[in-house]
């Protein structure tokens, strides 16, 4: 599918125009075009290091999403993108590349269509990388916060003087000291 009408299928998600959402329809693209290898379904898991515009324009086209767990979010600060296919064991990561970023003096809308003019393979590096997905999201029971009585799940609920607080609380109680 052509880059622009990809675009407008993730503008309507996230909302506006931006040069963050192109970045994500360019790996989104990219994915698609290698139906093959990237079925979109729930197999399809993608982690991504940032959490800015792009990654709206992957979940609306590759459905990818944190509701499903196949949506996952490293704090890195980069617009880098890995993609396994649990069903055939595939792994690819795109990697922004530096000139990407080296048109600065473009405006925000001359760099938008820059990007959506310019192949995949020429904004990312592309590459195999070994299948080792990070684990599936699991089910914990949920616990009653013993402060604010949220049902809150079992991995978040930390002791706090003899109590079982839920992190909002334990923050406020931290906060008052
Ligand atoms: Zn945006
Ligand atoms: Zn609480």
């Amino acid at each position: 599918m052509e880059a622009k009408k990809l675009m407008e299928r993730a503008i309507a998600f996230h909302g506006h125009a931006c040069p963050g959402v192109a970045i994500g329809v360019l790996a989104s693209k990219y994915i698609l075009e290698h139906g093959s290898e990237f079925s979109i379904d729930e197999e399809l898991v993608a982690v991504v290091e940032n959490d800015n515009c792009s990654v709206d324009a992957i979940q609306a086209l590759l459905g990818t999403t944190f509701g499903k767990g196949n949506l996952i979010y490293l704090d890195y600060g980069k617009n880098n993108y890995t993609f396994y296919n649990r069903s055939n064991k595939k792994a690819i990561k795109l990697s922004i590349k530096r000139s990407s970023f080296e048109d600065r003096d473009l405006s925000r809308e001359e760099r938008m269509q820059k990007l959506l003019n310019t192949p995949p393979e020429e904004i990312f590096k592309i590459e195999n990388v070994e299948f080792d997905p990070p684990e599936e999201a699991q089910i914990h029971e949920s616990i009653i916060c013993e402060n604010c009585g949220d049902p809150t799940m079992s991995t978040r609920v930390f002791d706090y003087k003899g109590k079982k607080l839920c992190i909002p609380c334990i923050k406020k109680f931290k906060n008052k000291k």
